[in-house]
């Protein structure tokens, strides 16, 4: 009912250079296609043009994703980008919400939700993420957090196709940190996160909602996490940086 997502966050890694290298490298690793998993690279605004045209040149079997977007159609917004601008450089998915935003740029649940309906309405998926910081866990409040994070982020969304708006669960103390959240972890959140989602839109609705695990997922532990019932994919950030380890991940989710 779901197809299985593979998304990677290159964060602020990789010249323009860097980043049409590595996705040609990807390119090559995944010539046999993906089977029904869908697979997507987020690179840096400024590399966004060159990986799409990787895609067009070598019939690539991923998707272009950003990292940000503002949710503003034009104007005197400096440094910002505009939905209309990603998808002019074939840009299908967006992260929002991503912790490290959070954290260092400010930005609320309520910036969030205006950055999915500005992505929404010019037809580019969210890929939008949630997540409890060490404290919240270690008090016990992981999933009563998360829960009302999504109630927060999904507000007012008109979601008709559930396979246009994705969700990441990511623990903050996994992300970069070497350390995971078991599967069952994961498991007990993105439960929650489905059966809030299910509140809000409907079962058949929360049903094909992809919701993605990220937090040092890697190689070695990507197939534990999705053996889960709620745990459709992962959100990559250090190990979709070599084109091998992301392929790999890939290969484990097909
Ligand atoms: C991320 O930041 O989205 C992430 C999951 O990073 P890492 O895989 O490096 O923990």
């Amino acid at each position: 009912m779901r197809n299985r997502m593979i998304a990677g966050n290159w964060k602020m890694n990789k010249t323009y250079t860097e980043g049409v290298e590595l996705a040609e490298g990807l390119a090559s690793e995944l010539q046999d296609g993906t089977g029904s998993v869908d697979v997507v690279v987020c690179p840096p605004a400024v590399d966004l043009k060159g990986v799409a045209e990787v895609i067009e040149q070598k019939k690539a079997p991923f998707a272009l994703g950003a990292q940000n977007v503002y949710w503003e159609e034009s104007g005197a917004y400096t440094g910002e980008t505009a939905p209309d601008m990603l998808t002019n450089v074939g840009a299908t998915y967006c992260i929002i919400g991503h912790s490290e935003r959070r954290g260092y740029f400010g930005e609320t649940d309520e910036d969030i939700n205006r950055k999915a309906k500005a992505l929404m309405k010019h037809g580019i998926v969210p890929i939008s993420c949630c997540g409890e910081s060490l404290e919240v866990r270690e008090a016990g409040k992981h999933v009563e957090f998360v829960v009302d994070q999504i109630k927060k982020d999904t507000e007012g969304l008109e979601i008709t196709d559930p396979s246009k708006y994705v969700i990441a669960y990511e623990p903050i103390w996994a992300i970069g940190t070497g350390k995971t959240a078991t599967a069952d972890d994961a498991q007990e959140v993105c439960g929650a996160i489905r059966k809030t989602l299910a509140e809000i839109f409907g079962q058949e609705i929360a049903d094909g909602i992809r919701v993605l695990y990220g937090g040092s997922a890697k190689p070695n532990n990507v197939a534990g996490f999705l053996e889960k019932e709620d745990v459709d994919g992962a959100l990559v950030g250090g190990a979709s940086l070599k084109a091998d380890s992301f392929a790999a991940m890939v290969k484990a989710a097909m």
